[in-house]
């Protein structure tokens, strides 16, 4: 197995100097080096070898005792430097502290086909930032970390991604619903990689001790790498930066919204520096189409990360990465003037957004009314958000109003809902949709050929994971396979699949593990 191993992090960033792995505050560091755990009895369950082609790796080096020794953390590979990085957060909106690394260990970075990319095992051990925790990750939630990356790129959507999904062989003790029920469970470890795991809490742990120099070494490493286009070498470098993290950002909670995913956990130290979809904890799909859903039950009370309110929530943390950023500036005027621009473009992405799931192109004065009645009509009974738009598409300009519902009528969980005031609220929105379509020059094909280009017909539904989840605990690891395969193409039609375009079935609408999930993983 070759790596062309080219380490920026751990080489340019100021290190901890105390080597023990001990929890502790580290000051004035990026990140302390440790070493992994070594695994009882590691075993390959998945290799995502869309990925693993993209790091250069063929079949036999996916099988080698190389690759299982490197990406269970058995083997530390020479010349690399493990290391967990220091970064602190605002969690559920109250500053946090320091967090950083509890239970991901950085490997190396490789450079291949002039992409860099970065490899971290996640729940390969405890380092000085995993506080009370073990360091550990349970099968379950790599499981859903591991299939739900690879499904997140093949969307389209900015993400981490996966290469590798392993047995431990060790047990690990959880507690799922925190309701003092806790139960050994089967350790797992998965190699995330991405250009950078940088994230907004990097900085604000600086900011927060008032250590702007070391902020500013981190920031202008993060420029140097990751956004090379910024070539000033003035403070407006940072607000160039801002913006850009801003408009990536931005970008990613489009998609997000535009597929139907929950994050779950939207915490500073869970947004990507570089607007990647990052840490997939207790996420989930929408099913039936809720603005106020969240799959999190640790977040039941509030809902601060439902589904509507992903995008204010993005920009409430770009807020606090501002403040963060704020003393390598020293004027807010072009922090602030930034964050209205995230507000202005919001509306202007969404409605963008929106039109293409309806297959809309040119403007009309109607489209901003048709879009508030979609999603109004969508929430008067339960209604399969997927279903819906994928259905969406089959309207054509010349069907008449009853046609046009029956092909939409399948993405209701109870037809028996859709009483005849439901029914005429539907009516009503059909007769403008089919009416705004015959303005639009596309034909009927090439608009659906838009259209399920945008509105996936297969996500990872809650349920889908948990299927998985619940094989692989019996020992059969058949599912996870057949479900990264059929996520490699969510935007075709898989005949042989169409078991998986299908609503949410009954067992599963309160079951733990599919609407219901919790942050222990
Ligand atoms: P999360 O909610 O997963 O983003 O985690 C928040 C913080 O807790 C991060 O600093 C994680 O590294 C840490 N953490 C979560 N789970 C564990 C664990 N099992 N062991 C050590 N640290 C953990
Ligand atoms: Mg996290």
């Amino acid at each position: 197995m070759k790596l062309n191993i080219q380490d920026t992090f751990n080489q340019e960033l100021p290190a901890d100097p105390n080597k023990n792995n001990t929890r502790r505050q580290v000051m004035e560091a990026c990140y302390s080096f440790v070493t992994p755990k070594i695994p009882s009895h590691p075993k390959l369950v998945h290799v995502s070898t869309e990925m693993a082609n993209e790091l250069g790796f063929d079949n036999l080096d996916i099988n080698s005792q190389s690759f299982l020794d490197t990406f269970t953390g058995s083997r530390v590979t020479p010349n690399t430097h493990p290391y967990a990085m220091c970064y602190g957060g605002h969690q559920f909106g109250h500053w946090a502290g320091q967090l950083g690394d509890g239970r991901a260990i950085n490997l190396m970075e490789v450079v291949e086909k002039n992409k860099r990319w970065a490899l971290q095992l996640k729940g390969a051990g405890a380092t000085p930032y995993s506080r009370t925790a073990d360091g550990l990750a349970v099968l379950r939630s790599s499981i859903r970390e591991h299939l739900c990356s690879e499904a997140m790129h093949h969307l389209g959507v900015p993400t981490t991604r996966s290469l590798s999904l392993c047995l431990s062989g060790d047990k690990v003790l959880r507690d799922v619903m925190y309701d003092g029920n806790a139960d050994y469970e089967k350790g797992a470890i998965v190699c995330r990689v991405a250009p950078s795991f940088i994230r907004f809490g990097n900085f604000q742990i600086f900011a927060s001790r008032g250590d702007y120099k070391n902020m500013k070494i981190l920031t202008d490493y993060t420029i140097k790498h990751f956004f090379p286009t910024i070539k000033n070498d003035d403070k407006s470098k940072y607000i160039l930066f801002f913006n850009e993290v801003l408009d990536r950002t931005l970008k990613m909670i489009i998609d997000w919204q535009r597929v139907g995913f929950v994050h779950g956990v939207m915490n500073t130290d869970n947004l990507s520096i570089l607007g990647l979809t990052i840490d997939y904890g207790p996420y989930g799909w929408l099913e039936g189409f809720d603005k106020n859903w969240t799959p999190n039950t640790t977040d039941r009370q509030n809902k601060r990360y439902r589904f509507g309110n992903q995008p204010s929530i993005a920009l409430w943390n770009l807020y606090q990465l501002a403040n963060a950023l704020f003393p390598l500036v020293e004027n807010p005027k072009p922090f602030e003037q930034a964050l209205e621009k995230y507000k202005k473009n919001y509306v202007f992405l969404f409605h963008e957004m929106m039109k293409s799931k309806l297959g809309i192109e040119h403007n009309e004065e109607e489209d901003h009314q048709l879009i508030v009645e979609v999603e109004n009509t969508l929430s008067l009974i339960e209604t399969d958000m997927t279903i819906f738009y994928r259905s969406l598409s089959n309207i054509k300009k010349s069907d008449n109003l009853k046609t046009a519902f029956n092909k939409i009528k399948d993405s209701f969980y109870d037809e028996d809902l859709c009483t005849f005031k439901v029914k005429l609220k539907w009516n009503k929105w059909l007769e403008n949709y089919l009416s705004r379509i015959q303005k639009e020059k596309l034909s009927d094909a090439e608009r659906k050929k838009n259209m399920d280009l945008v509105n996936p017909k297969y996500v990872l539904r809650n349920y889908m994971a948990q299927l998985a989840i619940d094989k692989a605990d019996q020992g059969d690891y058949s599912l996870i396979n057949k479900l990264y395969e059929l996520l490699k193409f969510p935007y075709q039609e898989q005949p042989s699949q169409e078991k998986w375009f299908a609503k949410r079935p009954e067992w599963a609408r309160h079951k733990v593990g599919c609407s219901m999930l919790s942050c222990s993983s």
